[in-house]
């Protein structure tokens, strides 16, 4: 597979309006963009940081994976995100092949307009890894 940059970082919070301070104010970015994933019951917020975004994550419901994250004491950074260049599909399937455990099987629609696709942390040394393609 080909991986051009790490298109962003996921950071889970329990409130973006508590973090927007820090992020704003102290950090000096700029939100462009809040979207809700219905499918992964989260609200995202987008922040342009050169090449690489940051996605605030904030659960919209008890049952959102990153709700999970938090409650088990998941802090920070929940998700590494690569931009794949020559096919999210193929790139799945070589995962596969190569033992890779998948939680998508197959590219879905994600925020931002990406395709996405998640890695289990459990094959990927820890790094809940996403791979996307625009
Ligand atoms: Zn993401």
């Amino acid at each position: 597979m080909k991986i051009s940059k790490i298109e962003h970082l996921g950071i889970a919070v329990q409130s973006i309006d508590a973090v927007l301070p820090y992020f704003r104010d102290v950090l000096g970015l700029e939100v462009y963009k809040t979207e809700v994933v219905e499918d992964q019951k989260v609200k995202t917020a987008f922040m342009q940081v050169g090449e690489v975004k940051i996605e605030l994550l904030e659960p919209t419901s008890p049952e959102s994976t990153v709700q999970k994250f938090l409650d088990n004491g998941g802090r920070g950074v929940h998700h590494v995100a690569f931009k794949v260049e020559d096919g999210l599909s193929e790139a799945l399937a070589m995962c596969d092949a190569q033992g890779i455990r998948l939680i998508d099987k197959a590219p879905r629609k994600g925020a931002d307009n990406l395709n996405i696709a998640f890695l289990h942390p459990k094959s990927t040394v820890g790094i809940l890894t996403e791979l996307c393609e625009a």
